[in-house]
């Protein structure tokens, strides 16, 4: 991983912002708020109260990984944001179009726009790249941009089920699917989409496979990443939850990458298989608190570490 970020499945974290308000259960035991807390003032923000703008020097970053990837022949993947989310209504529009603007002028880098607020992602992005003008067309006529991923954070059927359509109705080249904290079992084979979701409101609901939609050119999602709970009062995820998803994928043909147990490992997954003090009942349904590092990302003895092409 690169210097800034343990996050598996990217190079380099950015944040334009800090700040955020809860918006799902998948918030409860929220990474950035805690991190607010440790920070105390040197934060700069109160959790649910006003976003606050990252500096210039930090905005900077981005086209320095940008030269570098250029130089090395390569691409880094960039989470934005960590802190925050892209699409928060509470953020003020301009700070939006000048991230769209960096976005714009870093091609190298792979820019993977990671929201709770998929709903607001279309209609955010056209209003954010509206004035910009790429060549003789509007922006928006060229969107999507081939460096953006669009991705949606689901944590149980019923927000996949509310989510997923909306995901589908963002234009983007990569869109994803991040499971995590995965609360309750996802089946991705049988979502109703159509009817109204983002621009086309007299699309008929036509319930399938959103990893592969029947007709070729029809939105599906690309990625799926999967991971438990980690921090204090994290909830433990089934692992039969993860494997349906392993599974759904792998039918499908579809990348998925497994991030992470979180703070808890059911008894016979265990790294060692050995029980820990006070559970020793070797019932295979029993949860052991592990933390993080010791429950690993093995699922059923191997890791799964696919990206999209
Ligand atoms: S959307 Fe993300 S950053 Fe915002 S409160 Fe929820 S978990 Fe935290």
């Amino acid at each position: 991983m690169a210097e800034n970020t343990a996050i598996e499945w990217a190079d380099h974290t950015f944040n334009p912002w800090v700040g955020c308000t809860k918006v799902s259960p998948g918030c409860d035991h929220c990474y950035a708020e805690s991190w607010a807390k440790r920070a105390g003032k040197a934060a700069g923000v109160t959790w649910g109260g006003e976003r606050r703008r990252t500096s210039e020097a930090n905005w900077r970053k981005p086209l320095q990984w940008n030269d570098q990837a250029q130089r090395e022949g390569r691409r880094f993947r960039v989470f934005c944001a960590s802190l925050a989310d892209v699409f928060d209504n509470q953020v003020p529009p301009e700070w939006r179009e000048d991230l769209f603007e960096l976005i714009r002028k870093t091609p190298h880098l792979d820019w993977l726009l990671l929201t709770k607020r998929i709903g607001n992602a279309a209609q955010m992005i056209e209003a954010a790249i509206a004035n910009f003008d790429i060549g003789y067309v509007p922006a928006y006529a060229a969107w999507p941009w081939p460096n953006v991923w669009i991705g949606a954070t689901v944590t149980d059927q019923a927000e996949a089920d509310r989510d997923v359509p909306k995901l589908l109705a963002v234009p983007a080249r990569v869109r994803f699917l991040s499971i995590e904290p995965m609360l309750g079992p996802i089946d991705l084979t049988g979502i109703a989409v159509g009817g109204g979701h983002g621009h086309h409101e007299f699309d008929p609901i036509i319930t399938g496979n959103v990893l592969k939609r029947a007709a070729s050119d029809a939105p599906h999602v690309h990625w799926v990443i999967v991971g438990g709970e980690s921090g204090p009062g994290a909830r433990p995820m089934h692992p039969d939850w993860a494997r349906s998803l392993r599974d759904q994928c792998a039918a499908a043909g579809v990348p998925f990458l497994f991030k992470q147990w979180g703070e808890w490992v059911q008894w016979q997954q265990h790294p060692d298989h050995l029980p820990t003090s006070g559970h020793d009942s070797g019932d295979p349904l029993e949860f052991v608190k592990t933390g993080k590092k010791a429950a690993g990302r093995q699922l059923d003895g191997r890791t799964h570490d696919e990206f999209p092409a």
